[in-house]
């Protein structure tokens, strides 16, 4: 079951692979039981604002306490959720309870949850958004859905929902972001066009600015982003920030937020105010 096999995998005999598949395929079916027993959670991670002025953000991230596989991590159960449709249940749940916790935070930062491709595609997901919010009392301006690339470019299709929900969306005053940014190859020209206030630069980019072997590519990427984004009108985040030097060149580059194990990992609903406030008073 462990992912850590890596390049060892290949090597794996086919019964292995269905073994595997078997127990992906387990997880998903017992995804809506988990989500009845509490069993799901949801950690919080920091957003920062780089250049000033801005009011913060957090990012909702879901694990799963499994009785008997232990903590799971998103990338164990979410793509296969979105294979067998699990995830627009899960995807209504998370949102349901970021939406809650993000209320109980007054004056709190603004709330980044995940959607999947699946969701958009969900004739519901426009409704749902709006009862959350009335629910909860929380104002729209306060919570962002964060959707990737790749998933951005599947809502094209035809006859299908995806890019007029997520007009809809903004035009409610929620903030659309465009996730991992720079895998999907994707037409840049076309970012003018999608509904989206903002961009997140996948954590690569970031991971390769300043490193050695990367040149100058990295940091090419990203000023070409940067420029592209705003004059779009969209802000830049730029996920995976390790090092104080790589805070520092993205400050300098023109990115308005920042994200990673720099500033904080996702912590627990209860922690987040706290690491918050100690990231604003560092400032
Ligand atoms: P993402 O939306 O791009 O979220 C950022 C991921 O990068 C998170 O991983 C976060 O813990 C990790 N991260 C943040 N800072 C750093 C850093 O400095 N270094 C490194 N190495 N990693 C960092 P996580 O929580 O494992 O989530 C992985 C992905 O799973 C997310 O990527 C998102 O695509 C998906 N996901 C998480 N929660 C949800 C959800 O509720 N719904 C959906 N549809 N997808 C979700
Ligand atoms: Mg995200
Ligand atoms: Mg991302
Ligand atoms: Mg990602």
């Amino acid at each position: 079951w462990a992912k850590s096999a890596g390049k060892a995998d290949f090597a794996l005999f086919d019964e292995d692979r269905n073994a595997r598949e078997v127990h992906r395929y387990a997880l998903a079916q017992a995804l809506p039981a988990a989500l009845d027993s509490g069993e799901m959670f949801l950690d919080y991670q920091p957003i920062v604002d780089l250049a000033g002025g801005r009011p913060p953000m957090v990012e909702a991230l879901v694990r799963w306490r499994h009785p008997e596989r232990g903590l799971l991590k998103p990338e164990e159960f979410i793509p296969v959720a979105e294979e067998t449709g699990a995830i627009v249940e899960l995807g209504r749940w998370v949102l349901d309870r970021a939406v809650r916790d993000a209320a109980a935070w007054p004056d709190g930062p603004a709330v980044a949850v995940n959607v999947a491709v699946r969701q958009v595609h969900d004739y519901g997901l426009v409704r749902e958004v709006a009862t959350a919010l009335e629910v909860s009392g929380l104002p729209p301006r306060r919570l962002c859905l964060e959707i990737t690339e790749t998933a951005l470019m599947d809502t094209e299709e035809d006859g299908l929902p995806g890019p007029g929900t997520l007009r809809t969306l903004a035009d409610m005053g929620i903030g659309i972001a465009v996730d991992d940014f720079g895998t999907g190859y994707s037409n840049l020209a076309r970012l003018r066009d999608l509904p989206a206030t903002s961009l997140k630069i996948d954590a690569s980019f970031v991971a390769d600015l300043g490193h050695p072997d990367a040149g100058d590519f990295a940091e090419s990427v990203i000023i070409s982003l940067v420029a592209l984004a705003h004059a779009a009108g969209m802000t830049v985040t730029a996920e995976g920030i390790e090092t104080a030097d790589q805070a520092r060149r993205l400050t300098t580059l023109g990115v308005d937020y920042g994200q990673g194990f720099h500033y904080s990992r996702p912590v627990s609903a209860e922690r987040i105010e706290a690491v918050m406030a100690e990231l604003g008073a560092q400032k």
